[in-house]
């Protein structure tokens, strides 16, 4: 089986087998079996305008509890459900998952909510995105621009032309598109001109090292500069300090996310947050 493709990461050779492998040769079928068994649920971590302090949308992010292992959090599966080849059953799930929570929100009388979906690049590879997208749409009747997708930056230098394709087919739809942990890849500028994108998400590690740091500090006025000359919006992700967010908004980032302002939580819980200012820079 060392043979099957797409494994390389998990590739299993009998005579080597240890404690470590047996573990992960177990998770991985019950992986397999997790879908079925509804051991995934959804969590949600506000994202706030710096101008109005008030929450313009959620980011959907996935949580495996395990009837045994318990918790286990989505760095430690989500890459192994990408060299399986799960990821695609599962993201299909996180996507009609979300917009379906979107519309129960929405008939609670809430008003609406931006929810974004994180997309693994292999979802772009085996499954029709754009149509998924689609499909999802009409059956949730939830309206395309308050569905947003996270993809990563890798994934823009991957195979460009057909990405490109189906970032513009996402884009007639209706749907946003972000690049999530910006300046942790190695993107062109002129690919990125090209992408029919919205909003670029600094990665958290710049974050956390603002204000005090000079070379962080230096990139994230650049990635927001970078990022509205490219017409787009700038979202910090990872923001947990006061400090943090005085310099963002002092560099005129548009958005933020992180424990500062909301954790990641339970649909019910982020109900008491939606029309609450939850952040105010003087
Ligand atoms: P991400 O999309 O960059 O999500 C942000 C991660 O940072 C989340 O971790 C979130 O809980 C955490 N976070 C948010 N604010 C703060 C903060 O202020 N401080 C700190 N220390 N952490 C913060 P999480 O939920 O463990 O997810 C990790 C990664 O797993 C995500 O990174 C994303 O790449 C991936 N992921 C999560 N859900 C999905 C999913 O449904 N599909 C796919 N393909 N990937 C997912
Ligand atoms: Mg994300
Ligand atoms: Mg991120
Ligand atoms: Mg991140």
């Amino acid at each position: 089986r060392a043979k099957d493709g797409g494994r390389d990461a998990f590739q299993l050779y009998a005579p080597a087998m240890n404690a470590r492998s047996m573990e992960l040769l177990s998770l991985e079928s019950e992986l397999r079996r997790a879908v079925d068994r509804s051991e995934f649920r959804l969590v949600y971590q506000g994202k706030v305008d710096m101008e109005s302090g008030q929450l313009t949308g959620v980011e959907a992010l996935i949580r495996w509890q395990h009837p045994t292992l318990g918790a286990i959090a989505p760095n430690d599966f989500i890459p192994m459900a990408e060299s399986l080849g799960l990821i695609s059953t599962i993201g299909t799930w996180v996507l009609r998952e979300a917009c379906r929570q979107a519309m129960e929100w929405r008939g609670k009388g809430l008003p609406p909510l931006c929810v974004s979906v994180n997309v693994s690049p292999r979802q772009f590879r085996d499954c029709d995105v754009a149509e998924i997208v689609a499909e999802t749409l009409a059956t949730s009747g939830l309206e395309p621009h308050n569905l947003e997708l996270e993809i990563t930056e890798s994934l823009l230098m991957q195979r460009v032309d057909e990405v490109a394709s189906v970032l513009r087919d996402l884009r007639a739809i209706g749907v946003k598109v972000s690049v999530d942990d910006f300046g942790t890849g190695y993107s062109s500028l002129s690919y990125l001109s090209r992408m029919p994108l919205d909003a670029l998400k600094i990665d958290r590690t710049f974050v956390t090292d603002i204000p005090d740091a000079e070379d962080a500090a230096e990139i994230v006025g650049t990635i927001i500069n970078l990022a509205h000359s490219l017409k787009l919006k700038a979202v910090a992700e990872g923001v947990e300090t006061v400090a943090q967010a005085m310099f963002l908004h002092q560099k005129g980032c548009d958005q933020v996310q992180g424990f500062l302002v909301a954790r990641p939580m339970a649909p019910a819980e982020l109900i008491s947050l939606m029309d609450r200012r939850l952040l105010s820079i003087i």
